[in-house]
């Protein structure tokens, strides 16, 4: 207990006051008192304070009620540091005994001081004394009727006569309260909302301005932006001959505040208590810097200000109110930059289900790819496209999707998986489609034969019923609730420009596709920092040629296919540097565990032998010979590229003879060629010198010259360690985080998700890996390798462009790191500025 600071005090201009002592409402209120605004007499208990009135020890009731006389009608308020830790609910009408309410009755009428005590009476019963609120609930009596059955109804619960004494209710009430803040539950509740262990509680001890009387009184609240927009306008509700936020709890009998022609507004009742509130309120804007919401009473057609609070907004409100205070030049762009949560630009960039919806919740996944969306249930990816041809939404269940699948989602409007976790492969696509995705819904079961889903509990749900993926959060819903759409206006562009100007780190996107590209360059991606090329198979009816490659068994074979792969290859990297129009595009060789792009169902093999005109038993038994017992160590990325050279050549000269093609176009043009799954310096060795070959026989051939650079993935532990190796042939490292989570850890990236909420939950791990990087552990290969890849090559560019390259620890850790720049899906690109910028100010 610190002596210097007072148990109590009373609020004035000068008092010395801070937030951690006495709480954020107890700072306001004074910040209003300095502004000059009528704020009746208020105390402020500090946290030292109240935690020695939940041990019984109590100021000096005398002394504490000195400043209010007489008699005294007060409420007492929580105020903790942070108002959104919460706190104990306010009780209003402390000070109502049998004596003032005959006094009050001559004040302002019987009725009217009748009300007062008996609210007094039943909060005091219910939240102070503890008692049953049934008991204290009349809902065939009113007026003295009730007072008489509450005061009574004590009398036999409490076993006392209803305290007659305003020092005894004061120090009854601030003792509750003090006792609530304690409680299991409110702790939890603040601790979810980031509050520490020891948070403290203060309390502000008011004098009640009525709210009731002769002269017109009533109370309620006003606010000078739109809530969901964050617009300018005024907003709220006034209830005359009420108190507290009455006027907002009934609405029936409330009026709005401006005309607007909804009938009548106190803008007409009472003008000129309008005009000072409209005042008050950009006074307040201007000097607390933030949009505040305003507690007023009129008495007597006195106003009276007795509370303030930051008003409750949606995330788009947020950034729109941040911008225009900056823009006033109220706050610096600084600050405006960090008022706003990376989060909330997420729920902009995509359809969320309206926060005020009652939600079904049938069953909880992975959130793999934010954004909400609903549709009929679809089982297969013909049904989807069946759907989508019909014009019908649908989502698609799968127990997780494969490469035959990517059709269906883009059909689809959402894809929810039983399998998988946040890097599985409908996880990825769902990301990159800007699709909203659950997966791992571990409890729900697909039963095809009968076309249902069956979800905990038993909740059966048929092929065509509606339900609804909310990617942000996980959940599966039943039905359509409503949703609040995606908007990206002008706020929202301005808070990133400013962001750009003060981070230190580049942001590029993770881009397979045109379209893909495409959304980068919206969000302003510095460049494409992964195509995964493979993926620029996922479409379509390259699948199928895809397979044929893989199924070649003959270098002839194997060349013919290649053949028809190089010109689409071509173009599709053309398009990727015609979009991102000079900035540079990375593109990574092909990486494909082969489990992916092979049919794994009687089915699917019987489709693929249709389609290769060969026998079913053919195609089993080869997809039989290329299956691997752990396909993502296996045959895959530069081990393709070794054994089977051609691949990798003919994806050099479909990226050259792009490059010479869109030179010749007058374009400037930054290429990158990534090798990946990396695990010794002899494999950059090889493809490096494979790739400058056909470079300089592009050159010959085209009579064009170009640069381009090439560089690897830091992908296996190995890779890491030997980084001093690597960069001799190598220009730069970008860390596939993914991949080295899953051979650090030892953990599937497939499997994991089949008991990583069991480890979470028990605590093993502190999250999932796959989705917060590792500082520890994997982190610590990451500055390894760097700083080994720095010793071998000062110059070299290092990046990271794993699915934790858009995190904010990611981002703070690769900062500390001196990384040069991340890579992340395209929808993250404007989260990973805002990131980077709050990470450097
Ligand atoms: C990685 O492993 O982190 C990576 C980016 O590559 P992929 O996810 O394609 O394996
Ligand atoms: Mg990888």
């Amino acid at each position: 207990h610190d002596p210097d600071i007072p148990d109590v005090t009373l609020i004035t201009p000068t008092a010395p006051m801070s937030p951690a002592v006495h709480g954020g409402r107890a700072k306001c209120l004074q910040r209003l008192v300095r502004l000059g605004m009528p704020v009746p007499t208020t105390l402020a208990l500090s946290f030292d304070a109240v935690l020695r009135c939940a041990k019984g020890q109590l100021p000096d009731m005398g002394a504490l009620l000195a400043p209010f006389g007489d008699a005294p009608l007060l409420s007492v308020r929580p105020s903790s540091q942070d108002p959104d830790w919460g706190g104990p609910g306010a009780i209003l009408n402390i000070g109502m005994t049998d004596a003032v309410h005959r006094s009050l009755s001559m004040r302002v009428g019987e009725a009217a001081a009748t009300a007062l005590y008996l609210r007094f009476v039943q909060s005091y019963a219910v939240h102070v004394a503890r008692l049953d609120p049934d008991a204290f609930d009349f809902p065939n009596l009113t007026g003295a009727h009730a007072l008489h059955a509450a005061l009574d109804m004590y009398e036999q619960e409490a076993e006392q006569r209803f305290p007659q004494d305003v020092q005894v209710q004061l120090a009854e009430v601030l003792r509750s309260m003090a006792r609530a803040w304690d409680g299991t539950s409110a702790r939890l509740l603040r601790e979810a909302k980031g509050a520490p262990r020891d948070a403290g509680l203060g309390l502000v001890v008011q004098e009640l301005a009525l709210g009731v009387g002769m002269g017109e009184s009533g109370s309620g609240v006003i606010q000078f932006v739109d809530a969901q927009t964050g617009q300018p306008r005024v907003v709220g509700r006034y209830l005359s001959q009420s108190q507290g936020r009455d006027a907002l709890n009934d609405k029936t009998g409330a009026i709005y505040l401006t005309q607007d022609g909804r009938g009548p507004a106190l803008e007409d009742l009472c003008p000129d208590i309008f005009a000072q509130l409209l005042e008050y309120g950009w006074t307040a804007r201007s000097r607390l810097r933030e949009e505040m919401q305003i507690e007023f009473t009129l008495e007597s057609g006195v106003l009276h200000i007795l509370d303030a609070v930051r008003v409750q907004r949606s995330s788009r409100a947020q950034v729109q109110i941040a911008v225009a205070l900056a823009t006033d030049g109220i706050i610096p762009r600084e600050e405006a930059v960090m008022r706003v949560p990376p989060n909330a630009l997420s729920e902009m960039l995509h359809r969320q289900i309206d926060p005020a919806e009652p939600r079904d919740v049938i069953v909880r996944g992975i959130a793999a790819s934010p954004g909400a969306a609903t549709g009929r249930i679809v089982l297969t990816a013909s049904e989807a496209q069946a759907s989508a041809a019909r014009g019908e939404a649908c989502v698609l269940v799968r127990r997780e999707t494969t490469p035959e699948d990517i059709r269906g989602m883009h059909a689809a409007q959402a894809v929810l998986t039983m399998r998988g976790g946040i890097t599985s492969h409908a996880a990825v696509i769902g990301r990159g489609l800007g699709l909203p995705c659950v997966v791992g819904a571990s409890d729900l079961t697909i039963d095809r034969k009968r076309g249902v889903i069956v979800a905990p509990g038993g909740r059966r749900f048929a092929v065509g019923d509606t339900i609804t993926v909310d990617g942000t959060t996980g959940a599966v819903l039943a039905g359509a609730p409503a949703m609040l759409e995606a908007v990206l206006d002008d706020a929202f562009q301005t808070l990133l420009a400013w962001a750009d100007d003060f981070r230190d780190i580049g942001v590029r996107a993770n881009a397979d596709t045109p379209a893909d590209a495409q959304t980068a360059s919206n969000f302003a991606a510095e460049g494409i920092g992964l195509c995964r090329t493979e993926h620029m198979f996922f479409q379509g009816d390259r699948l199928g040629v895809m397979r044929e490659m893989i199924f070649a068994e003959t270098a002839d074979d194997r060349r013919a296919v290649l053949d028809r792969l190089l010109p689409m290859q071509r173009a599709d990297f053309a398009d990727l540097f015609a979009i991102m129009d000079g900035r540079p595009v990375c593109i990574r060789l092909f990486d494909m565990p082969l489990h992916e792009f092979l049919p794994y169902d009687r089915a699917g093999q019987r489709d693929l032998a249709e389609q290769l005109a060969m026998p079913v038993t053919d195609v089993t038994e080869r997809v039989q010979a290329l299956s691997e017992y752990n396909p993502m160590l296996g045959m895959r990325g530069v081990r393709q590229g070794i054994a089977i050279p051609e691949i990798y050549e003919m994806q050099a000269r479909a990226i050259f003879e792009a490059v010479a093609d869109v030179v010749a176009r007058g374009l400037a043009v930054q290429p990158e060629i990534m090798i990946p799954l990396i695990s010794a310096a002899r494999e950059v060795e090889i493809i490096k010198a494979r790739v400058d070959a056909v470079a300089l026989a592009v050159q010959r051939e085209t009579g064009t010259a170009f640069a381009f650079k090439l560089g690897v993935m830091v992908e296996t532990p190995r890779a890491a360690l030997r980084a001093e190796d690597l960069v001799k042939h190598a220009a730069f490292l970008s860390f596939g985080t993914n991949d080295l989570t899953q051979m650090t850890y030892g953990l599937s990236r497939d499997d994991a998700g089949r008991f990583m909420s069991t480890y979470v939950q028990q605590g093993v791990y502190a999250e999932d890996p796959f989705h917060t990087l590792d500082l520890e552990g994997v982190g610590e290969l990451l500055a390894i390798g760097a700083a080994r890849g720095r010793a071998g090559r000062p110059d070299v560019v290092v990046s990271i462009c794993g699915e934790h390259g858009g995190t904010r620890a990611a981002i703070g850790f690769c900062r500390t790191q001196g990384f040069d720049y991340v890579s992340c899906s395209p929808f993250r690109v404007p989260l990973a500025r805002l990131s980077a910028a709050q990470l450097a100010l």
